[in-house]
C-alpha cells in the first residue's frame, strides 16, 4: 500500500503527464496532496456507507483515479444495475444521476454531489416541455425521439430515447416501427441533423427541435463551440491525425456534409460517441488524433491508449457544470449524505422537481413513462 506521500507524487506524475496542458497550473505537487488526503477520507466513508463510486469521462483526473467505473452515462447507469451496487454516488451531472436512479430502481440510493442547477446542462435548459407537448397536439400520432442527455420530464414524453452511440439505429428503428408518423428528435440539433442524414431520413418524415429555452440553445454548449475553422487549423498542425468528432459538436453537420463532398478525406473523419472513440483508437493504424469532445475524455484517451497521441481540438472545450464536481463536495456529500435522488409519490411536477439540500424529487409516474422510453431503446 503505498504512502501518502508516495501516492501524491504518483499523481502530481500522472496528472501533468496525460493533463498537464488540458488544466495548466491546476497540478501542483500541494494540491496532489490534498487530493490523496482527501481520497482516503472518501474510501473510507464509501466503503462504510457501501457506496460505490461512478465518474462520468468528462470529470477531473482525480474522479477518473478513484471511481470504481469511469464512462458514459447510460453505460454506468447500466454498470450499476448489473452490478447490484447498493448506493452510487455519481459524480457526473443531475439529469444523469436521475437516468442512473430510473435504472437502477428502488434497489441502489443514488447521490449526487450538488444541487441540481448546479450540475445543470445546457440541453436540459434549453428544451421546453410545452412546446413539445404542443408538437405532438399539431401532430398526432407524432412519435418523439429524445436523446438521453434529457431530464426526466422530456424522457417521460417520450417514445424512444437514444444516446450518440445508437441515435441512427433507434430513429430507424422509430420510423419503422411507426410508418406515415411524424418523428420529433430533439433536443441537441447538432446530433438529430447528423443522425437523420446518417440514418438516410428526410425532413418531410423527421423534424429536429431547434428552439431557445429559458437563455439556452438546444444544443451542448460545450460542443457547439467546436467549429470547422477550429477543425481545420488542428488538422494543418497535424495533417496525419485522424479526426474523432463527438455527433454533438457545432461542426459536426457540416464535416459530414464535407465527408461526403470528399472534402475531407473519408478514412479521415469519425463520427463517435466517447466510448467508440476508445475503441477506435485502440484499433486503428493511425498514430495520432484529434479529439472533438470534452478534455476530460482526452485524459482517459492518453492513459488507456498510451502508444498514440491525442489532441485537444480547442481549449476551450470545456463543461462547466461537469467541473462543479469536486473532491470537497464528494467527501461532503459522502459525510452528509447528500443528495439523494429519490422517488416520491407524485408530490410535484416533474418539470420542477422538490428540491431541498438533501433531496430532490422523481415523481414515481413521470419516472415509469421515461423507464419505457429507455427500454423501448434497450429493446432496439
Ligand atoms: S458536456 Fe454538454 S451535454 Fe454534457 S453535461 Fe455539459 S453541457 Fe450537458
Amino acid at each position: 500500500m503505498p504512502t501518502l506521500t508516495e501516492r501524491a507524487s504518483e499523481w502530481y506524475e500522472l496528472f501533468n503527464r496525460y493533463a498537464g496542458d488540458l488544466y495548466p497550473g491546476r497540478y501542483t505537487l500541494e494540491r496532489c496532496r490534498e487530493l490523496a488526503e482527501m481520497s482516503d477520507r472518501i474510501s473510507e466513508l464509501a466503503a462504510r456507507k457501501q457506496s460505490t463510486i461512478i465518474a462520468h469521462n468528462y470529470l477531473y483526473p482525480e474522479f477518473h483515479e478513484i471511481a470504481a467505473q469511469v464512462g458514459d452515462s447510460l453505460g454506468l447507469s447500466l454498470w450499476a444495475r448489473d452490478a447490484g451496487a447498493v448506493r452510487v454516488d455519481f459524480e457526473s451531472v443531475y439529469f444523469m444521476g436521475a437516468t442512473a436512479k430510473l435504472i437502477t430502481g428502488d434497489d441502489t440510493r443514488v447521490f449526487v454531489c450538488d444541487a441540481p442547477r448546479v450540475l445543470g446542462c445546457s440541453l436540459v435548459f434549453g428544451t421546453d416541455h410545452r412546446w413539445v407537448e404542443k408538437w405532438r397536439e399539431r401532430n398526432p400520432g407524432g412519435i418523439v425521439v429524445t436523446y438521453i442527455n434529457s431530464d426526466v420530464a422530456m424522457k417521460a414524453i417520450s417514445d424512444y430515447i437514444c444516446t450518440s452511440r445508437n441515435a441512427a439505429a433507434v430513429l430507424k428503428a422509430a420510423v419503422e416501427a411507426n410508418p406515415g408518423k411524424r418523428v420529433l428528435m430533439c433536443p441537441d440539433k447538432y446530433l438529430g441533423w447528423v443522425t437523420r442524414a446518417m440514418a438516410g431520413l428526410s425532413e418531410e418524415v423527421v423534424e429536429i427541435y431547434e428552439h431557445h429555452f429559458s437563455g439556452f440553445h438546444a444544443c451542448c454548449y460545450v460542443h457547439e463551440k467546436v467549429n470547422p475553422a477550429s477543425l481545420d487549423r488542428m488538422l494543418d498542425e497535424h495533417p496525419e491525425a485522424e479526426l474523432l468528432i463527438h455527433p454533438e459538436c457545432g461542426c459536426a453537420s457540416t464535416c459530414l456534409f464535407r465527408v461526403q463532398n470528399g472534402e475531407i478525406p473519408h478514412q479521415k473523419a469519425y463520427f463517435l460517441s466517447t466510448e467508440q472513440m476508445l475503441w477506435h483508437a485502440r484499433k486503428s493504424p493511425a498514430k495520432e488524433f484529434v479529439v472533438a469532445t470534452e478534455k476530460g475524455m482526452i485524459y482517459r484517451l492518453r492513459k488507456e491508449v498510451p502508444e498514440k497521441v491525442f489532441y485537444p481540438v480547442a481549449d476551450e472545450v470545456v463543461c462547466d457544470f461537469m467541473k462543479q464536481n469536486t473532491f470537497e463536495k464528494l467527501l461532503r456529500s459522502l459525510e452528509e449524505d447528500r443528495i439523494e435522488i429519490i422517488f416520491c409519490d407524485d408530490c410535484c411536477d416533474p418539470r420542477e422537481p422538490y428540491t431541498d439540500d438533501r433531496v430532490t424529487h422523481i415523481p414515481r409516474s413521470a419516472g415509469r413513462l421515461a423507464m419505457a422510453a429507455i427500454d423501448r431503446m434497450l429493446a432496439i
